[in-house]
């Protein structure tokens, strides 16, 4: 892993940086390029904008590893007012939901519960809850809550998961996942992982990425493919095309404030184009993966903040 992906990632778990930062003036400045806002109707203005575009939007209310239940129940209600507010202003959007901020680590059986309740709640409002992937340690849970949540008959259709391209066993996942019916959304992964448990090499997560989306695209499920790189969005395009595969039926995503022009060229060529939009007082952790990604954008943020 190169090495300032490899430090974005561990100042990503510095909490003493991140308290500092999340409270200054500053950081709420710096983390405006990828976060929406910090409340709830900064979230849905910028839904009702990206709409505007022809975007479709997923929200992801910011934070992840909560300490307490209560602190799990209260990041949940955020979600139930999102998808009251969704339905109410008839937006086309639906929502992304971590399970460590709905108490995974305090109890699986918590996480799955409230995850329930929000299937239940998109269910009845026709809409629908992604399940994030966080790291490599969190994937099995997060599977196997999802696959029960999907399997109890009325929450069919209103839970998804996303799978990493980065995991050797993402195939095997996949496979799993497209026979049982269950929305997928492929990622190439943003957390850092040991090399026992996911290719090291960019070349080899990008093979691989290019190899599920094809399995995803050859399935009669709608699916999301989310990247930002022009190589797999090509290879996406060319391989739907040659295989008749209809634009309407699967979705190209990609995060709230990167590479807009492609987000809106490929809206503009037809294709279904979701944006994830996150929002909240708790943006560092999510900001600074994004930065792992694309260490360039110091500099560009950097300018940015001096300018204004
Ligand atoms: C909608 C969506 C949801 C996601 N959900 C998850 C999840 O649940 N779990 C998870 O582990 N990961 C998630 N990710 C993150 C994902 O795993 C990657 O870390 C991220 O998308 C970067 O990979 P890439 O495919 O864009 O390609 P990369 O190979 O990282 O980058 C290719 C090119 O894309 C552009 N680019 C990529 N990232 C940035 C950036 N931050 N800023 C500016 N330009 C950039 C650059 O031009 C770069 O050269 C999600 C990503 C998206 C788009």
């Amino acid at each position: 892993m190169p090495l300032l992906r490899s430090a974005f990632i561990s100042l990503s778990r510095n909490r003493l940086l991140r308290r500092f930062c999340e409270r200054s003036l500053a950081g709420r400045r710096l983390s405006a390029r990828f976060v929406a806002g910090m409340e709830i109707e900064d979230a849905l203005r910028v839904a009702e904008a990206v709409n505007g575009q022809g975007i479709a939007v997923t929200l992801d209310s910011l934070g992840e590893s909560v300490t307490s239940e209560a602190e799990a129940h209260r990041a949940a209600e955020v979600y139930h007012q999102l998808l009251d507010a969704i339905a109410a202003r008839e937006l086309n959007a639906n929502i992304s939901v971590k399970l460590t901020q709905m108490g995974l680590e305090l109890s699986p059986e918590l996480a799955e519960t409230i995850a329930e309740n929000l299937a239940e709640h998109a269910a009845a409002t026709g809409n629908f809850v992604r399940i994030d992937m966080e790291d490599s340690s969190l994937t099995q849970v997060t599977l196997d809550i999802v696959r029960r949540i999907h399997a109890r008959s009325p929450l069919q259709g209103a839970i998804g998961i996303v799978i990493q391209a980065y995991l050797y066993r993402s195939q095997a996942d996949i496979e799993q996942l497209v026979a049982k019916g269950i929305r997928v959304r492929l990622c190439k992964g943003a957390y850092k992982e040991p090399a026992e448990v996911a290719f090291p090499r960019k070349a080899d997560v990008d093979t691989n990425f290019v190899r599920l989306s094809r399995m995803l695209l050859d399935s009669p499920v709608y699916h999301g493919v989310a990247t930002h790189d022009d190589a797999m969005v090509a290879e996406v395009k060319s391989y739907a095309s040659q295989h008749g595969i209809d634009a309407s039926r699967f979705e190209f995503q990609m995060l709230y404030g990167v590479r807009r022009d492609l987000q809106r060229r490929l809206a503009r060529e037809g294709y279904k184009v979701r944006v994830y939009v996150p929002f909240g007082r708790e943006w560092y952790p999510y900001f600074m993966r994004r930065l792992a990604e694309r260490p360039a954008n110091v500099l560009f943020l950097a300018r940015n903040l001096f300018r204004s």
